[in-house]
């Protein structure tokens, strides 16, 4: 079963309410903990996981053979990413940082101008620790394009699925393209949310957002104790998802993170129960 950890805002602790429930449930489960925060992995750090890189991610992009190009700039109309920068008297530029590799470029080209070259962008790692096995997928540096290292890193997590209870996926921030590429295939979401005004407005986002998707939600009310809970609770209410577990506030919880050891807490060993009874 594939479970995601996500949320519309960064730092509302959805890193540490996946490390600590993966770690929970790898005790009695066979677990993989699946770090597809690819701009800025940190869940081996959270769990002094030392990793081990499997494999390249590699793009095959455009090159451009000059000698060929005729200057008719379609290469740069059907470009969605805005990575081909095209000038009339000197043809076009690809900015290979920004290119998702989709060749459109390359179909759209009438006279078979742009070649392909492949560049490495970005890295896969595994791991282990705490009794889970461990996937990152990780952006290389000047690369803008997370969302084909996460879809790299989810092909590996294919290939290992069966041998796993639970796959519980860390996903980025935000409602980008990357996140909605790591949500995508698991059973359940659990968007964690703090309950600040800001915290509400982009819980309300990562909500629409699994709604569209069709990903059933339980929501994770983090830090609670802070700010006003009442907040949280009516975007939960307005998108009819329930409240699945409330962490609260606690100096302990917020030392352990900082040390580089997952959080033990009942509210965590509560989640990690309803979670198994999903399985069932
Ligand atoms: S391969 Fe796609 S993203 Fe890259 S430059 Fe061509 S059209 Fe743009
Ligand atoms: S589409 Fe082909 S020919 Fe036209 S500008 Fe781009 S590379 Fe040159």
């Amino acid at each position: 079963m594939r479970i995601a950890v996500t949320g519309g805002k960064g730092g509302t602790g959805k890193s540490m309410v996946a490390t600590a429930l993966a770690v929970e449930l790898a005790k009695n489960h066979k677990v993989l903990l699946a770090d597809l925060d690819v701009d800025c992995p940190d869940d081996h750090l959270i769990l002094s996981i030392e990793r081990r890189k499997e494999k390249d991610v590699m793009l095959e992009v455009p090159e451009l053979i000059e000698e060929k190009c005729i200057k008719c700039g379609k290469c740069a109309e059907v470009c969605r990413e805005n990575a081909v920068l095209f000038q009339k008297e000197k043809g076009p530029s690809f900015m290979l940082e920004q290119c998702t590799a989709c060749t459109a470029c390359m179909i759209a080209c009438p006279v078979g101008a742009i070649g392909r070259k492949s560049i490495r962008a970005g890295k896969i790692y595994l791991g282990s620790g705490y009794g889970l096995d461990f996937i990152s997928g990780e952006l290389e540096p000047g690369q803008k394009e997370s969302s084909p290292i996460v879809n790299a890193t989810k092909e590996v997590i294919a290939h290992k699925e069966d041998n796993y209870d639970f796959i519980i996926v860390d996903t980025a921030a935000g409602t980008h393209c990357s996140v909605i590429a790591a949500v995508r295939g698991c059973s359940v979401a659990l968007p964690v949310a703090e309950p600040t005004p800001m915290g509400s407005h982009d819980l309300n986002l990562i909500l629409e957002l699994l709604h569209e998707l069709k990903i059933p939600a339980e929501g994770v009310l983090n830090k609670e104790g802070i700010g006003n809970r009442k907040l949280a609770e009516d975007v939960f209410e307005e998108h009819h998802v329930e409240i699945c577990s409330i962490i609260p506030y606690k100096r302990e919880i917020a030392e352990l993170y900082s040390r580089g050891i997952p959080i033990e807490d009942e509210s965590i060993k509560a989640l990690a129960k309803k979670v198994q009874g999903w399985k069932k």
